[in-house]
């Protein structure tokens, strides 16, 4: 299997180094692993650095992965490592977003959407605006960010694509009319979706994206990656056994990886 989203110290809320992720991976058989550190946010963001590297580390970061991944070239001890990123949506803030990755290469730019107008609403600390929020409006608001994200042309995938259901707060109609904008707009625009087995270790307790949502990516024809979004080591490939049978359950057969942000297939 692929792992093709995995942290590291690096993000200010992970732990341990990317020696030790790959290490972990090679323990579990993982094929491939392509390190996503969060992209460093605006200082106005994250003025604490608690979401992500700040920008003066970000050539040590993709010099540390790629000397990883040279290495991984030429021993025959697996697993391969790619060099990623996961870089937020944020339309307030664009010539930032798009100045960092254009100034580096990248195997896989993930896509995300983690701020809602500056609320990180996926914080456990910033919770309780939750439960003042009008939760219909907030998944309304979430999905519009994620089918613009796509539409950017921005990024390779998008990750952990239902993302707001983190902590359980649901809306009183059917997303299913959401789920299938997304996929359309994932389709239409060349974007894959990632199958994210963090929302299994999240209070909400399941795959992101739901089986509703990965249906209608199926349905729609939207290649899919893998990634446990791991911010510890033992993380690494977690879950991975129930995401392929959720997958396969939906008729995948084949997923994807990025290799200098070229897709790939492999055989599930
Ligand atoms: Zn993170
Ligand atoms: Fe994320
Ligand atoms: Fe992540
Ligand atoms: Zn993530």
């Amino acid at each position: 299997m692929i792992d093709c989203h995995v942290h590291t110290a690096r993000c200010g809320h992970g732990e341990g180094s990317a020696a030790e992720y790959v290490a972990a991976a090679r323990a579990k058989g993982i094929g491939v692993l392509t390190f996503t550190e969060h992209l460093p946010l605006p200082e106005s963001l994250d003025p604490c650095r608690e979401y992500s590297m700040a920008e003066h580390e970000l050539p040590a970061y993709l010099h540390e992965i790629g000397v990883l991944a040279s290495a991984s070239q030429t021993a025959p001890a697996r697993p391969t490592v790619l060099t990623g990123i996961e870089a937020d949506w944020l339309p307030s803030h664009l010539p930032h977003v798009e100045r960092l990755l254009s100034a580096f290469s990248f195997d896989l730019v993930l896509g995300s959407v983690h701020f809602l107008e500056g609320w990180a609403f996926d914080d456990p600390r910033l919770m309780q605006q939750w439960d003042r929020a009008d939760v219909d409006a907030v998944w309304e608001q979430y999905f519009g960010l994620l089918v613009d994200a796509a539409r950017s042309g921005l990024f390779d995938a998008m990750a952990h694509p239902d993302l707001v259901k983190k902590f359980g707060y649901r809306p009183t109609f059917d997303p299913r009319e959401l789920y299938e904008a997304a996929a359309g707009a994932f389709a239409a625009t060349g974007t894959a979706v990632e199958l994210s087995t963090a929302g299994l270790r999240k209070p909400v307790g399941e795959l992101y994206p739901s089986m509703e949502f990965l249906t209608a990516c199926a349905r729609a024809g939207v290649p899919a990656t893998l990634g446990s979004d791991a911010h510890r080591p033992d993380e690494v490939g977690a879950g991975f056994e129930m995401a392929r049978e959720a997958l396969e359950a939906v008729g995948y057969d084949r997923l994807v990886y990025f290799v200098g942000r070229e897709r790939r297939e492999y055989a599930l």
